[in-house]
């Protein structure tokens, strides 16, 4: 085996243009026809580079049997797939590419208030039932509303710039983020999540998911929003208690939910989607055109750099 081909294996679904880029400009490339582990520990063996999706998970027993591995890179965000600690102890690096899909997860979140506080999704579906349904389904604006953001990272941030153009008041909690981006921005930084759920009209997730953030919106949580406030969920499913959101929900203390991401993807819970005021999305927040041309030029350019192959961007920018 020639020791200075960088060898990639793809997961089953990396979209086609990125496999033809990786294999024009990195080394050879096999892909995986489905996210089995034991498919993956035969042919990871070899591979110094592992590109996945939000699946499959590569587990400490795939790091164990991928002896020549070196990278795994994740075009997108959520790298909760990864067993990052199996791959920092075998000092393998983890890879992503956030900065690619933030105004599209920042536009669908926003797409997604709108949908909720005017009733898109409900007053299509009537219409194309011939159901003229003006006058039953009033609106609200986003205009002189409290938005609060939970999560003040870049799609938090994208966010808070969009809705403060639509003139709504933008308020923020991020214990991890220091004051200045806060005044920079003109977004009231909150210190306590409490405060911004008790004045907020619609609350949106931007949170990574860690053991903090896992069911951070537990019923307690839920209650302690404004009742009528709308709630947005982008981030990650496992940041809200879904049993919980459904009790909530069903006492009529929210005003609705709209959701792109789930506890288990796809979804199990039909109970939760199938109520009148929620609406949801396949996660589809990073689904851009422009945000898989933007991660596959980013990942390919860190890659580059890693291996030092001339041309990439240093790692880490
Ligand atoms: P980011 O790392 O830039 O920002 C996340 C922020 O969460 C950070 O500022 C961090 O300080 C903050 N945070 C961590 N723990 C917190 C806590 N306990 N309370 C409040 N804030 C806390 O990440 P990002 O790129 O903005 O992504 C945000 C989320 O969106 C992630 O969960 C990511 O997986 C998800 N995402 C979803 C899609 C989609 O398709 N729906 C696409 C991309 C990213």
């Amino acid at each position: 085996m020639d020791e200075k081909v960088i060898r990639v294996l793809c997961a089953h679904g990396v979209p086609e243009d990125m496999v033809r880029r990786l294999l024009e400009e990195v080394g050879p490339v096999e892909v995986l026809s489905s996210d089995n582990e034991e498919e993956i520990i035969r042919v990871i063996q070899d591979k110094d580079v592992f590109v996945v999706r939000s699946k499959p998970q590569v587990t400490a027993r795939v790091i164990e049997n991928a002896p020549r591995l070196k990278v795994v890179a994740r075009p997108g965000v959520g790298t909760d797939n990864i067993d990052k600690k199996a791959c920092e102890a075998r000092g393998i690096k983890v890879i992503n590419t956030p900065e690619a899909s933030a105004s599209s997860v920042a536009e669908l979140t926003v797409g997604l208030a709108i949908a909720l506080l005017r009733h898109l999704y409900l007053t299509c579906a009537f219409l194309k039932e011939g159901k003229w349904a003006k006058g039953k389904y009033t609106g609200k604006t986003i205009e002189g509303k409290n938005w609060g953001i939970v999560g003040f990272g870049s799609i938090g941030r994208r966010v808070a710039e969009i809705v403060k153009a639509m003139r709504a008041e933008v308020m923020a909690y991020d214990p991890y983020v220091p004051e200045e981006e806060f005044g920079r921005r003109g977004v009231k930084r909150v210190f306590r999540l409490e405060e911004l759920l008790e004045r907020s009209d619609i609350v949106s997730l931007h949170v990574v998911l860690n053991s903090e953030t896992n069911g951070l919106f537990s019923e307690e949580v839920l209650r302690k929003m404004k009742k009528g406030a709308y709630l947005i969920n982008t981030s990650r499913g496992r940041v809200i208690d879904q049993n919980a959101l459904l009790r909530v929900l069903k006492e009529g203390h929210l005003g609705g939910v709209a959701l792109d991401v789930y506890e288990t993807e796809p979804p199990q819970n039909l109970e939760l989607l199938n109520q009148e005021n929620v609406i949801c999305t396949p996660h589809i927040g990073g689904s851009t055109e422009e945000a898989f041309l933007d991660a596959t030029e980013i990942l390919v350019n860190k890659l580059k750099a890693f291996f030092q192959l001339g041309g990439g961007i240093p790692i880490g920018y």
